[in-house]
């Protein structure tokens, strides 16, 4: 059998790095046809792809113009606008999907010191390889910095996916800024064959498709929670719907009992509303009904929970709905109904309400939910704007 030769094709530094800008390129390209309509956030996540890819396409041009050249200096300088944009919009993404105001004035003024001082030391190799990526691996940093602390809200595991891959990203980076700054000799060029350069290159080969795999992951995070929202809560008033209401008051009442918390579930119906319809319009009427949700959710405290229970009904859930609290409760809304509505439609919306306590055992909801709606009733025969517990006595604050 003859002996094959020993391939002698070392891995060639140019060659990965075409294929890195191929890659990202193709994901430019594919991720806004592939995302569909897009949020704020998803739109700066394709500009970042888009401009990382860019920032490859003009390394590799620079490296065909003359060295040290006009041509090169401006080539190399345009790859540095693109990264260091690119990082910057990348981080406002995963910010925005994290719940965050999306403000990041660090980035910013790093991706623009970054050129700066880059095309300014163009001349000196050591201090503007060390300078551009120094400062580029710690915008990654920072990006790692704010992902890997508590989001506002729930943040999905594709959080971790982005501190990986730029944690990894910044390790090279920096490395490469240190070997390029400091140990200049053996890394006199961008394309020099040094351990850390083919490191830095398949790192970056392997963190691009990380961070596109996190952005993806990230949109679907959000259209998830956006038909999640649509499903659970109130188009016009914004509180929640009566089934999402239901299902959540049910959860909580179950706690509750079990830490024998007394809580109480109160009914209101707007009265008169109709004439609201009738003289002023539906549009007031619209308007009436958010006034209404707007003060109910700012009555309630933060454990209660508000919902629209149809037409113009609305249901509370108190956490802490012994006697008192209740009666304070309900008080505490007519004032601020009152003031409210006179301010903003230039009348008084008043309202009838029921309420009714959890009694323990087996008490249920629906159960719950049945008394309050007779005692409302019963406030409603007996003249409205007032609140009646089960006993049909008027609430009052002792
Ligand atoms: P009462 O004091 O007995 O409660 O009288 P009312 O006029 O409030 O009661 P009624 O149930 O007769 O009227 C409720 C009205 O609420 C009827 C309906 O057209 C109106 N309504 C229901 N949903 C909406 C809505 O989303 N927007 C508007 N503008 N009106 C609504
Ligand atoms: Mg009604
Ligand atoms: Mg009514």
């Amino acid at each position: 059998m003859r002996n094959l030769p020993e391939p002698d094709m070392p891995i060639d530094l140019r060659t990965l790095l075409i294929a890195l800008a191929i890659n990202l390129l193709t994901m430019a390209v594919s991720l806004p046809l592939v995302m569909g309509r897009i949020s704020a956030p998803a739109r700066r996540a394709q500009e970042g792809a888009a401009l990382q890819a860019a920032g490859w396409v003009f390394i590799l041009v620079s490296g065909l113009m003359e060295r040290g050249g006009a041509a090169d200096r401006l080539f190399s300088t345009l790859a540095m606008v693109a990264f260091a944009l690119s990082v910057a919009l990348l981080a406002t993404a995963f910010e925005l999907w994290s719940g965050r105001a999306g403000r990041v004035r660090a980035q910013w003024l790093l991706a623009l010191a970054m050129p700066l001082g880059y095309t300014i030391g163009f001349a000196h190799y050591p201090f503007r390889v060390g300078w551009a990526n120094g400062l580029l691996g710690a915008q990654m940093l920072l990006v790692v910095a704010t992902m890997a602390r508590a989001a506002p809200q729930p943040v999905g595991r594709w959080r971790w996916l982005v501190v990986l891959s730029l944690s990894l990203h910044a390790a090279v980076t920096l490395a490469r800024g240190v070997l390029g700054a400091f140990f200049t000799e053996s890394y006199p060029r961008f394309l020099s064959p040094h351990p850390v350069n083919y490191t830095a290159a398949v790192v970056a080969l392997v963190t691009s498709m990380l961070t596109v795999l996190g952005i993806l992951l990230a949109h679907r995070d959000e259209a998830a929670r956006a038909l999640e929202r649509l499903a659970t809560v109130d188009g016009l008033t914004d509180v929640l719907n009566r089934r999402a209401w239901l299902e959540r008051a049910r959860t909580l009442l179950d706690a509750g009992r079990r830490r024998g918390v007394p809580m109480a579930v109160l009914m209101f119906d707007i009265d008169r509303f109709k004439q609201i319809n009738d003289t002023l319009g539906h549009d007031a009427g619209d308007r009436a009904l958010c006034l209404v949700a707007q003060q109910l959710g700012a009555a309630a405290g933060a454990a209660d929970l508000v919902g629209r229970y149809g037409g113009e009904e609305f249901c509370v859930l108190l956490a802490e709905g012994d006697d008192a609290n209740a009666a304070r409760f309900d008080a505490r809304l007519r004032e601020r109904l009152a003031a409210a509505s006179q301010a903003e439609l230039g009348f008084v919306i008043g309202y009838s309400a029921g309420v009714s306590r959890c009694r323990g055992g087996p008490d249920s909801l629906d159960a719950m939910l049945r008394r309050a709606d007779a005692a409302l009733y019963r406030a409603k025969d007996a003249g409205r704007d007032r609140t009646l517990d089960t006993g049909f006595g008027v609430l009052q604050v002792a």
